[in-house]
């Protein structure tokens, strides 16, 4: 099966999400489970949640990704603001209760200067902390372009964090791979795909990778810049991102799209990639 999917404003309500991405051919999706840029989030609409969960089902969608907002970071020097990722991390899980069976994705975060030994280490108390090992969700670190301090640039970094986390955790802790950030951070994607996933298998396990950012970048290789582009508008171009979504050891996962389009935009760029599943 091929599934595909994009970022989706969650701003109507879940059942409104669900009932958008199906609208433009997806069968998968990815919603901010709060504001991305602030630390409020609304009440839960359980009946929402509810209904949304068993559209999910009833369209057969594959596992949806909740994304964490970017002001989480849980490596911050300072402890108010860990306390405050933490705090976000546990309501966001208790959130994805209600659609249990699906992702939770979030950046590792940057260490602001203290260093990847420090802050990694916080991000595991936080994993360590509010995590069971019973939990519906997976959650998931996402690799990043290596912007400032970020933490997830390197896929040693990433299995660090995985290896130091407790080991009853482990059947919910994954990856999410992004196809700009893995180029910005210097991996290639190109010429050297196959060799930069024997790297990432060596390294972390193919098994622990469940789902892909597919986006266009709009820089090369080793930018460290973080601009996503549209599907066939960047460095890789329509046949690098093809590619890509056919290796053999990637085509099984839900692929989200996060181009800068608007609904309409990414329906034709689900039609565009569903042509083009299977060539290789
Ligand atoms: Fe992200
Ligand atoms: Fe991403
Ligand atoms: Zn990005």
């Amino acid at each position: 099966m091929f599934s595909i999917g994009t970022h989706i404003s969650s701003a109507k309500g879940y059942l409104h999400m669900g009932k958008d991405a199906l609208s433009i051919g997806a069968n998968t999706l990815q919603f901010f489970a709060r504001n991305p840029r602030g630390s409020k989030s609304k009440p839960l609409n359980i009946p929402d949640l509810q209904a949304f969960h068993q559209f999910l089902e009833e369209h057969g969608f594959a596992p949806i990704v909740g994304h964490a907002p970017y002001t989480l970071n849980p490596c911050s020097k300072d402890p108010g603001l860990r306390k405050l990722a933490s705090e976000m991390f546990r309501e966001d899980l208790a959130l994805m209760n209600y659609i249990p069976g699906n992702y939770y994705n979030f950046h590792p975060g940057s260490h602001l200067g203290q260093g990847f030994d420090s802050g990694s280490q916080y991000i595991v108390q936080m994993l360590n902390t509010v995590m069971t090992p019973d939990q519906p969700t997976t959650v998931l670190l996402e690799t990043m372009s290596g912007k400032g301090t970020e933490i997830g640039r390197t896929f040693e970094e990433l299995a660090w964090i995985l290896d130091q986390a407790d080991p009853a955790l482990s059947p919910k802790l994954g990856i999410c791979l992004d196809s700009c950030h893995l180029s910005d951070a210097g991996y290639d994607l190109m010429e050297g795909l196959d060799k930069t996933l024997e790297e990432l298998d060596s390294c972390i396990g193919l098994k622990r990778v469940k789902a892909f950012h597919l986006n266009d970048s709009q820089n090369p290789r080793g930018s460290h810049k973080d601009r996503h582009a549209s599907i066939g508008q960047g460095y890789f171009g329509l046949e690098g991102i093809c590619r890509i979504m056919n290796h053999p050891k990637l085509r099984h996962l839900p692929f989200i799209l996060e181009t800068p389009e608007d609904l309409e935009g990414h329906g034709k760029e689900i039609a565009l990639l569903k042509e083009h599943f299977g060539e290789v």
